[in-house]
Parts: structure tokens; C-alpha cells; sequence
């Protein structure tokens, strides 16, 4: 009777903050084979509505290259093991499952935060861009990409690339997220015209 009382007794709902304005689970998997052998397999539930973000993902790996100490759960698969990873966060962590940001025509999707001390907002540590208000969901999606990193004098500077895996273009060291939007802009423009 183990698989009955697993079909029903195990399993608890994914909750969703109190006051969330539109409790929906946006659900989705993915599947990685590296070509080192190793192969990773996920699975997240994402609420745009409060920001509420589950993930469960699972590293296969040959038994060669794991530590002898490090954790992992024989896979029943002879030179194998695996791993499991479960988290409960947010999506200002995550980035996805944010709203885009729109900027000189283009729409900029937050990727993962880094959190300042003393903690203020957290800050994106940078953004898809698209020309469409559509995800992203392949590299042909993407437009470019804006990423934030410490200048020499420990300011926040702005690099720009645009379309992605390899950029056509690149720019460093812009003041500001919008003038590195704008710089994409101007760039894919040019791009455009160019005979
Ligand atoms: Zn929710």
C-alpha cells in the first residue's frame, strides 16, 4: 500500500504569500547534458503574482569526478550518483518571474540579485534584452545583454553587448542601466541600416 499513501499522504500544496494578487504557478523543467558527463535535471514553480519561487533540481555525475567526501545518493545506475537541491526563494533572487523593465524600446528582463551591505534593494547583476515584451526563452531570443560590475573606483559601472553567444557588439564602462539600453538601441539601429 506504499504507493497509495504516496499518491496522497507526502505531498503538501506550494503556498503562496498571503495577499498575493494572483496565485498562479507558472511551472517548468529543464534538462542539461554537459559534456563532461554530467547531466542536470530541474524543475521550478514560479508565482508572478508574489514572487514566490520553488526549485528542485537534480546533478547526475559519473562517480569519477566526485569527491569521495561529497554528498550524493548511489543512483542504482553502476559509475553514477546524484545529488538533489531544494530551495525556497524569491524572485527578486532568481530574476525570473520579475516584470521586464521597459528602456529606449527594448524590454529588460532581471537575472539573478546580488544584495548590497548594508542591504538596500537588491540589484540585478544584470538583464536580457529583447525588442519584443516576450521572454526570452532561446539565446535567438536575445537582443543583447546589460551587466552591472564595480568600476575602478568601486562605482557601479554598466557593460552592453548586443545579441548573445557571441555578442556582435560590446561597450564597457556606461554610467547608467538606461545608457546602456540606449547604447543596444543605437547599436541594433545601425546594424539595421547598414547595407
Ligand atoms: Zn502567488
Amino acid at each position: 500500500m506504499n504507493n497509495l499513501r504516496h499518491a496522497y499522504l507526502y505531498w503538501q500544496p506550494v503556498g503562496h504569500l498571503s495577499g498575493c494578487r494572483r496565485p498562479a504557478w507558472d511551472v517548468q523543467t529543464f534538462s542539461l547534458e554537459h559534456s563532461s558527463g554530467v547531466s542536470e535535471l530541474g524543475m521550478r514553480a514560479v508565482c508572478w503574482g508574489c514572487g514566490t519561487v520553488h526549485d528542485l533540481t537534480t546533478r547526475i555525475t559519473p562517480d569519477t569526478d566526485l569527491d569521495a567526501n561529497a554528498p550524493g545518493i548511489d543512483t542504482g545506475v553502476e559509475g553514477m550518483r546524484s545529488e538533489a537541491h531544494q530551495r525556497l526563494t524569491a524572485t527578486w533572487v532568481t530574476g525570473y518571474g520579475q516584470p521586464a523593465i521597459k528602456a529606449a524600446g527594448l524590454w529588460l528582463h532581471p537575472g539573478p540579485a546580488v544584495l548590497r551591505r548594508p542591504a538596500t534593494t537588491p540589484d540585478p547583476v544584470g538583464y536580457f534584452v529583447t525588442t519584443t515584451p516576450d521572454i526570452p526563452r532561446t539565446a535567438a531570443d536575445i537582443a543583447g545583454v546589460i551587466s552591472r560590475s564595480r568600476g575602478a573606483r568601486g562605482g557601479v559601472v554598466w557593460s552592453a553587448g548586443v545579441s548573445y553567444d557571441p555578442p556582435t557588439a560590446t561597450r564597457h564602462g556606461l554610467p547608467s542601466r538606461g545608457a546602456a539600453a540606449r547604447w543596444i538601441a543605437a547599436t541594433i539601429a545601425a546594424q539595421t541600416a547598414r547595407p
